[in-house]
C-alpha cells in the first residue's frame, strides 16, 4: 500500500522540476561532486519503480542511530561524504516493539532490542524483545508463532540467499531470517535451557545455529564459530556439531580470510566462520570515563587481524557467490556499531561505522554493474552515543561517561554516553561504565535502485518487510 502511494506521489511532474533544479541547495543534498546528480529524473523512475527489483541487498547498521553515523562522519572530516551518501531516497522508521500480554493489543515498549527490531523488517510483525521471528506471548519463555521471514520467501520464489554479519551468526540480527525461536540467546545446541521445549529432541526446530544450516542458507558469513562447533542433541544429526552437520548438507567450510576469497563460484553453500565469538574491531581507542573524559586522542586504525575478511571482503564475496539468473536477497551487518556503543568505545563504535560504510559502498558499486539491484540501508534502533560541547566545564559537564578525540580535521569531538551508570541520588556515576542503553528514536533509512522511493518519508521498521520482499 504504502508502497504505490509513494511512488504516484514521486511521479507528479512537481518533484521532478525541484528535481531537475539539479543544485545541491534544491536537492537538500550534503556534498557537490557525484551526490550533487543523486536526484535525476532516472534516479527518480527508477526509485518509484513498482516490478519488483532481482535482486535485494539489505544492510543493517546495529544501533546506527543519527548520532552514530554524525560521529563517524565528523570524525572522518565533515567535508569528506561518506559511501551512503550516494544513496538519493533518505526517510526514518520507527522501531518501537511489544510489551508480553495475555492477548492483543500488545502495549508498546519504546526501547526495543535487535531480536524485536529484526523480527519486524524480517516478517513484518511486532513482537517482543528478545525474540526471534516468532509473534508476541504472555511471557518471553512462552513461544509465539513462527512468523515467515523474507528470507524464506526468497527462497520459495528459487532466488539464492544469504546473510553476513560481524557478529556472531547465531546473533539476533542475523538469526531473525533463518531461524525462529522463543529467546535470543538459545543460539547453539547446548545454549538451550531456557528454551527446552523447542530443542530438536523435544520435536522443534532447534538452536538458531542449527536451524541456519537446515534453512540451507547459501552463503553464511560472520562470527560465532563456538556455537557451531556444540553438538546436536536431537533429530537425524544427533551427535554431531552443526559445523559436521552443514558439511554433510553440502557446505564448504571456511575459517579465514585467504580460505574465503579461495572458494570457487558454484551452487554448494557457504559456512565462513571466522571467529570464534564476535568478529574482531577495525579500531581502538580510549574508553570513556565520568567527567571530562581523556585528553583527545586519534583513534588507532588497522587492528583487524588479516586472518579476519573486513565487511566490505565478505560483503564482496558474499555478491559474487550469490549471482544468477533469478536473483537472491543479501543482508549484511554492521554488528559492533552497537557493541562498541554499549562499552562506551568511541573509537571502537567509529571504526566499526566506517568499515559498514564501506560494505555499503561494496554495494553500491555492485548496483552500479547489475542496476535490477534495490539496495536498502538502515539501523535496528538508535542508540546511546551523544556529540555534545568540547567546552564544557563544572557543571556543564556531561552526567555520563565522556570521551574526547581528535578528528582528522584537527578538532576535538566530543562525546558522551549517558545511558546507563547512575548510582543513585547526588552521587557520581559508577567508575566503570556499565553496559550502556539502546534508545528510542527513530532510525534513519537509506534506499537506492528500484522501487526505493518506498523508504520516504516516516514509517515503520514493519513497513520495510513490504520493500524488501520478493
Ligand atoms: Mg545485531
Ligand atoms: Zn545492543
Amino acid at each position: 500500500m504504502k508502497h504505490s502511494r509513494l511512488s504516484a506521489a514521486l511521479a507528479t511532474s512537481a518533484v521532478v522540476a525541484v528535481a531537475g533544479a539539479g543544485t545541491a541547495a534544491a536537492t537538500g543534498v550534503l556534498f557537490s561532486g557525484e551526490s550533487g546528480d543523486l536526484l535525476s529524473k532516472k534516479t527518480l523512475s527508477t526509485a518509484s519503480s513498482k516490478r519488483p527489483p532481482q535482486n535485494v541487498i539489505l544492510l543493517v547498521g546495529d544501533g546506527m542511530g543519527t548520532q552514530e553515523i554524525t560521529a563517524a562522519r565528523y570524525y572522518q572530516g565533515v567535508r569528506e561524504p561518506l559511501d551512503v551518501d550516494r544513496m538519493a531516497m533518505t526517510g526514518f522508521d520507527t522501531t518501537w516493539s511489544v510489551k508480553a500480554a495475555d492477548q492483543p493489543p500488545y502495549p508498546p515498549d519504546y526501547d526495543p532490542d535487535s531480536a524485536a527490531t529484526g523480527t519486524m523488517w524480517a516478517t513484518g510483525e511486532k513482537t517482543i524483545d528478545e525474540r526471534i521471528s516468532q509473534g508476541p506471548s504472555s511471557a518471553e519463555d512462552v513461544p509465539g508463532q513462527d512468523l515467515r521471514t523474507v528470507l524464506e520467501l526468497a527462497q520459495r520464489q528459487g532466488k539464492r540467499v544469504g546473510d553476513v554479519s560481524t557478529a556472531e551468526l547465531t546473533d539476533a540480527t542475523p538469526a531473525v531470517l533463518a531461524s525462529h525461536i522463543s529467546l535470543r540467546g538459545c543460539q547453539g545446541p547446548a545454549d538451550m535451557a531456557a528454551c527446552a521445549s523447542e530443542t530438536k529432541a523435544a520435536g522443534g526446530l532447534g538452536s538458531i545455529a542449527e536451524q541456519e544450516v537446515d534453512h540451507g542458507v547459501d552463503v553464511l558469513l560472520g562470527g560465532g564459530r563456538a556455537r557451531f562447533e556444540q553438538t546436536i542433541t536431537g533429530g537425524p544429526d544427533a551427535g554431531q556439531t552443526v559445523i559436521g552437520s552443514a558439511q554433510g548438507k553440502g557446505y564448504r567450510y571456511v575459517t579465514d580470510a585467504g580460505g574465503l576469497a579461495a572458494i570457487p563460484n558454484g551452487n554448494k553453500p557457504v559456512l565462513g566462520l571466522f571467529s570464534s565469538s564476535n568478529m574482531a574491531l577495525e579500531w581502538t581507542g580510549p574508553a570513556a570515563s565520568t567527567g571530562k573524559g581523556n585528553a583527545p586522542v586519534a583513534c588507532t586504525e588497522n587492528q583487524r587481524p588479516a586472518n579476519e575478511p573486513s565487511l566490505a571482503a565478505m560483503t564482496d564475496k558474499a555478491l559474487e557467490l550469490l549471482e544468477n539468473r533469478k536473483g537472491f536477497f543479501l543482508q549484511v551487518e554492521g554488528a559492533s556499531i552497537d557493541k562498541q556503543d554499549h562499552a562506551t568505545n568511541a573509537c571502537g563504535q567509529i571504526g566499526e561505522t566506517v568499515a559498514f560504510d564501506r560494505a555499503i559502498g561494496e554495494a553500491l558499486d555492485y548496483q552500479r554493474r547489475n542496476p535490477n539491484t534495490l539496495v536498502v540501508v538502515t539501523a535496528d534502533h538508535s542508540h546511546t552515543s551523544q556529540i555534545v560541547s568540547e567546552d564544557a566545564a563544572d557543571t556543564g559537564l556531561p552526567t555520563g561517561y565522556s570521551t574526547n578525540l581528535q578528528t582528522k580535521d584537527g578538532q576535538t569531538m566530543s562525546l558522551t554516553y549517558a545511558t546507563a551508570g547512575y548510582n543513585g541520588a547526588d552521587n557520581p556515576p559508577v567508575a566503570a561504565p556499565p553496559s550502556q542503553q539502546h534508545t528510542g528514536a527513530v532510525v534513519p533509512v537509506w534506499g537506492a535502485g528500484p522501487g526505493s522511493a518506498a523508504v520516504l518519508g516516516t514509517n515503520d521498521h514493519t513497513d520495510l518487510f513490504d520493500v524488501l520482499r520478493p
